[in-house]
């Protein structure tokens, strides 16, 4: 029988478990597929505490590429051997072997490897509608994007600087300035140590940023109203250091008639077509190389608690894989 990550509580990393999970044939519309590579993002995290609440005993991850092993009665347009990715619910993504609904899987290019894949689909998809949907990053513009050395963050800065815009980055160490620097980040601010706001201000002529995105969270975010241009727009996206707090709309006003909004990936994606052509732009930019997917960590799926604490002690770049 195959194996999978499971947990039976919520908690700390040692929550997870490597089990044996009976996977059975897949039922109208569905496909099993045989994953080759994982993808491991900050939301497992949030999932693995409790933060974002699962039905116990759960499987855990949303992301992974591999090879269709058996289809369901009445899926179209796949294949047994298919080469396919995907990112999003249900969990059960850490896992060798899995059944999802067919019409979640998108066919992997054959110029863009497993590993990639797996890195890629969470993060890319959502760097894909906070650039291309949530707020269109336009030629000219000055975004700020938190966390710029991070998964989600490296994929946004490449393509936000594909599009012409001038990105101002945060990130927390000299090291990680570095790599967000290497990927064509314009300005990177150490927001341990710097005034995210003035040190906004001062790169803008005074003006602030068109958008900010930030996946930081209650950290970040009253430093991030502030980076704002009149009418600018926070995209809340994320929690790393936690959830925001409540807040009163009336700052909105009195900052510049700002707009807000917290959006996630799921909804963005939940027709077949938004997912079809969000990850049509995906691929291209990857395929062109104007976006390059940095693998910089990989970990075994049954060590999957050993990720788990580096992503949450911050030693992570980039993106991160997990092979099952
Ligand atoms: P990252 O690789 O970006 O890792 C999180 C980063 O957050 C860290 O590397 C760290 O960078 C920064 N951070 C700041 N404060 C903390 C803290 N207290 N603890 C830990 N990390 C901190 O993760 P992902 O790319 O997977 O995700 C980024 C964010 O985007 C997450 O909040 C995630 O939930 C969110 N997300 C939201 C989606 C949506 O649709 N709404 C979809 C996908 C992701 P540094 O050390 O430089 O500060």
């Amino acid at each position: 029988m195959p194996f999978a990550i499971r947990i039976h509580r919520t908690g700390g990393p040692e929550t997870m478990c490597w089990e044996e999970l009976a996977v059975g044939d897949p039922a109208p519309g569905e496909a099993r597929i045989r994953h080759h590579a994982v993808g491991l993002n900050y939301i497992d995290i949030y999932h693995r505490t409790g933060l974002y609440p699962l039905p116990l005993p759960s499987g855990l991850g949303l992301e992974a590429a591999g090879v269709v092993e058996a289809l369901g009665a009445g899926v179209d347009g796949l294949r047994v051997g298919d080469r396919v990715a995907y990112a999003g619910g249900p969990v059960g993504a850490y896992s060798q072997v899995r059944r999802i609904a067919a019409d979640r899987l998108l066919k992997l290019p054959e110029a863009i490897a497993f590993e990639t894949g797996a890195a890629m689909m969470l993060q890319g998809l959502t760097a894909a509608y906070l650039l291309r949907r949530t707020y269109r990053v336009q030629a000219g513009d000055t975004v700020l994007i938190h966390a710029v050395a991070g998964g989600v963050g490296l994929i946004a800065c490449q393509w936000a600087k594909a599009l012409g815009a001038t990105v101002i980055g945060t990130a927390s160490t000299v090291a990680k300035a570095d790599v967000a620097r290497a990927h064509g980040c314009d300005h990177v601010i150490d927001y341990g140590r710097d005034n995210v706001a003035e040190r906004v201000r001062a790169l803008t002529g005074g003006e602030g940023v068109a958008v900010v995105y930030d996946g930081v969270g209650k950290d970040t975010f009253a430093g991030s109203l502030d980076s704002l241009r009149t009418c600018g727009m926070l995209v809340s996206f994320g929690n790393a250091s936690g959830p925001v707090p409540p807040f009163d709309p009336l700052l909105l006003s009195q900052k510049g008639s700002l707009f807000l909004t917290r959006p996630t990936l799921m909804h963005y994606t939940a027709k077949r077509a938004d997912l079809a052509a969000l990850g049509a732009d995906l691929f291209a930019v990857v395929a062109s190389g104007l976006v390059k997917v940095e693998i910089n960590q990989t970990y075994a799926l049954s060590e999957v608690a050993a990720a788990h604490r580096d992503l949450e002690a911050r030693k992570h770049t980039g993106s991160t894989i997990l092979l099952p």
